[in-house]
């Protein structure tokens, strides 16, 4: 299955469970003080706050999510900043029974995943909070891998720096972590969780990719680590706790589900591929920016995912009505523009490029999301403009670059080149040295130097700028 065919039979297996599917939210959320929409329950958070909902008591969709908090991470096989989230919500109707059977399914019947394939983890308890373990997950586990005819060992790890050290034994299936890796809450973690909030265990599901695909300097392997094996495909919420004024936690009576799964990552477990760029959503992305750049993805795959990553997420974000920007949203949408252009630049993609990229953008989502069809025009106009534009900032800056020809540029002339001319830093040291123009040792240094003076400068102009004000 593709992620479009993964997608659908998502939203028709829980519609056939009594599911209302949703509209997509916006990736500009309503609530002005988050930037972005992260996952799918984010919208939904006022009902799993207890508001009353027309739309009823199940529900789901696939939302179009955006985490700029990854963007250190694009560039690895699983982390992209713009994502599809498939969800489903249980606002106070069925609870880990059905969730864990009905995911549990969809994997296996419908997407045809291996079970042996699969790996769980549930919350260890915390005894300082009175917190009991969640043998009631592990319990339902236990018993739908059984009627595979699997017997799924349990294992109690505790924290993931504990599981680095002990790795998985024969059988184990089931895994026990405390709540840095298996506890919900708006605040975080356990102790930050909000006094009167919902809040409750989780229970997420691993994708074994085979051990040939562990890095050991992570130390060993098991689900919770991020050493390449286990890849986490999606995440079960159960919202069953409520935090009291005293600090205690207290059962809710009104108990939620809150079901994330990561659409590319399930596509990439389908296709039994350890990397979700080889998924149908980006793999006609990679191949453009091959073609382009006649250079292989096998050879560079760091830099063709960030190109294909930040192309996506910016036309998305243009989808949405966002433009490049000095502020908020149309600050990342220009970062990310602005990044995929430096870094096609280091696999030899000099050209303007984005065209193409956006057609099978267009292409890609024109079933499952039609307002990029409605939208198209806006969206590459846009896209083109900036692109554009930062390629003319580029060419001005290589000019100024060029006049170092038969010198050695400075950490002080690298600053001024990024400062005034707006040439990025790595840019220029690549261009130099593609150039055949000299950068003195030490250069970060000084370039770091005047990167801080320069914030001081700012922050003491902005100190005087308020004393000033009149009130
Ligand atoms: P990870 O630890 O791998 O970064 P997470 O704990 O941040 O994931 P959740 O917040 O639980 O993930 O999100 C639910 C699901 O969304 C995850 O199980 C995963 O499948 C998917 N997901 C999360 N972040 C990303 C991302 N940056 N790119 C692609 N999929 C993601
Ligand atoms: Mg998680």
């Amino acid at each position: 299955m593709d992620a479009d065919a993964i997608r659908s039979a998502f939203l028709t297996l829980m519609e056939s469970t009594g599911h209302e599917q949703i509209q997509r939210s916006s990736l500009i959320p309503s609530d002005p003080t988050t930037l972005f929409t992260g996952s799918g329950m984010q919208a939904l958070l006022p009902l799993l706050l207890g508001e009353p909902d027309p739309r009823g008591t199940r529900l789901t969709d696939s939302q179009p999510c955006l985490r700029s908090q990854d963007i250190g991470e694009v560039g690895d096989n699983r982390h992209t900043t713009f994502f599809e989230m498939l969800g489903n919500w249980s606002l106070g109707d069925y609870f880990k029974q059905h969730q864990i059977q009905t995911f549990f399914l969809f994997l296996t019947d419908v997407v045809g995943l291996d079970p042996l394939r699969l790996y769980v983890t549930c919350f260890i308890g915390d005894r300082a909070n009175d917190l009991p373990r969640d043998d009631e997950s592990a319990a339902i586990w236990k018993e739908v891998f059984a009627s595979k005819g699997i017997d799924a060992g349990i294992a109690e790890i505790g924290s993931a720096a504990v599981g680095d050290r002990r790795g998985i034994a024969d059988g184990e299936r089931i895994f026990f972590y405390d709540s840095d890796e298996n506890w919900w809450s708006r605040g975080g973690n356990l102790s930050s969780t909000p006094v009167g909030d919902p809040c409750g265990p989780d229970s997420e599901v691993f994708y074994d990719f085979g051990p040939e695909h562990h890095d050991a300097s992570y130390g060993l392997p098991h689900p919770a680590s991020d050493g390449g094996r286990f890849l986490e495909i999606g995440n079960q919420v159960f919202m069953q706790y409520q935090r009291e004024e005293n600090g205690a936690f207290s059962p809710l009576e009104k108990k939620n589900v809150d079901f994330g799964g990561g659409l590319e990552r399930i596509a990439a477990a389908a296709l039994g591929v350890p990397d979700v760029y080889r998924g149908s959503l980006l793999a006609p992305l990679i191949r453009i920016v091959e073609d382009l750049s006649r250079t292989s993805y096998a050879n560079n795959p760091g830099p063709m995912r960030i190109v294909v990553d930040h192309v996506r997420g910016a036309y998305f974000l243009a989808v949405d009505g966002v433009r490049p920007g000095n502020k908020a949203q149309g600050y990342v949408m220009r970062r990310l523009i602005r990044r995929a252009i430096t870094t096609a630049k280091t696999i030899g993609l000099r050209g303007q490029f984005f065209a193409p990229l956006v057609a099978q953008l267009g292409t890609i989502y024109a079933d499952a999301y039609p307002e990029t069809a409605t939208r198209g025009d806006a969206v590459l106009d846009s896209l083109l403009r900036e692109e554009r534009a930062f390629h003319r900032t580029l060419d001005s800056g290589l000019r100024t670059l060029r006049q170092f020809e038969g010198r050695t540029l400075t950490g002080n002339d690298i600053f001024t080149l990024s400062d005034t001319f707006g040439f990025p830093q790595e840019i220029t040291v690549e261009e130099s040295s593609r150039l055949g123009i000299a950068v003195s040792e030490g250069w970060e240094t000084d370039y770091q130097r005047r990167l801080m003076d320069q914030k001081e400068r700012s922050r003491g102009s902005s100190n005087l700028g308020a004393s000033t004000t009149p009130s």
